[in-house]
């Protein structure tokens, strides 16, 4: 259901170094997130959001808060929007809160991150690729190419074939994407035909970069939703996932080490990178070069 509420702020600073993106503020303008990813960690409790997959909260002073808070900015630094929830959820289609930061941030010439998992973002792709001029990097989660196992695990999401197409496109006008294999699911994902097969439709979609996570976290409201979901889709792994893992914060893929190697080697034979390229400040930029 959709509901309202004021927030009291809207850039939260990211503590630094944030070595996976670079990121210097993260930007949530919803709360809870339509695409029902069966193993999101943002259902757990720390994040006191009740009711995640039933309702979701739409910021309506976001972009006022926004605009004040760009304003009074002195240093520049790439906002990120997509942690907590999916900026680009059904609902976006409406609302068009995505679109309007956007518009905000273009307007204060601030460097952005997005991740997604929704083509819908190609609504937004001229204001993406006029915020590249000072620094835009879209990325999409995708843990699986295959389709029918995409939908099992993130029923309320695009398919990922939907969203490699996306990546062409953006791609094609020049902006930054690429992708996240995270989490890379024990006993579902964690074989070497997966992270071949992915990486290839990667590389294949003109993406830049993929980065990746080999396992899951399991925390306390999202374990129990997670088991809850394997249960109904693929009897038996929970008690897999029980067995191998108890009550660990982390459960990592089975080989580790070995589908690491795979996935390095993948990358390195289709010339992928594996860390995103960071906003960097203009005056950086040119020491660099001296
Ligand atoms: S898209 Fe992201 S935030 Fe939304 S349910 Fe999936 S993992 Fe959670």
């Amino acid at each position: 259901m959709r509901k309202e509420i004021e927030a009291r702020q809207m850039l939260s600073p990211v503590k630094q170094p944030d070595i996976w993106f670079g990121l210097k503020y993260s930007m949530n303008l919803y709360r809870g997130c339509q695409h029902r990813c069966i193993y999101c960690d943002s259902r757990s409790q720390c994040y006191g959001i009740d009711r995640f997959d039933q309702d979701v909260l739409v910021k309506t002073n976001a972009i006022d808060l926004l605009r004040d808070e760009l304003s009074r900015k002195r240093k520049k630094g790439t906002i990120g929007t997509g942690s907590m929830n999916d900026p680009y959820m059904p609902l976006e289609k409406h609302e068009k809160l995505t679109q309007r930061a956007l518009e905000t941030i273009a307007q204060f010439r601030f460097p952005v991150h997005v991740l997604t998992k929704s083509d819908l973002v190609l609504r937004d792709i001229d204001l993406l690729q006029q915020i590249s001029q000072v620094y835009t990097a879209v990325s999409f989660t995708i843990t699986t190419a295959n389709d029918e196992l995409g939908k099992q695990v993130e029923p309320g999401a695009p398919r990922p074939s939907a969203r490699l197409k996306a990546i062409e496109h953006l791609a094609a006008r020049g902006i930054y994407t690429g992708v996240l294999m995270m989490p890379v699911l024990p006993y579902l994902q964690d074989n070497e035909v997966n992270i071949r097969e992915l990486v290839k439709r990667v590389a294949d979609s003109g993406a830049h970069y993929i980065l990746a996570s080999f396992g899951v976290t399991l925390r306390d409201r999202q374990r129990v939703y997670f088991y809850q979901e394997l249960d109904r889709r693929f009897p038996g792994v929970s008690q897999q996932y029980q067995q191998a893992f108890g009550g660990d914060y982390f459960a990592p893929v089975r080989e580790y080490d070995h589908l690491k190697a795979v996935f390095k080697a993948a990358c390195a034979e289709v010339g992928m990178a594996r860390r995103i390229k960071p906003f960097c400040e203009p005056e950086a930029q040119q020491l660099s070069l001296f």
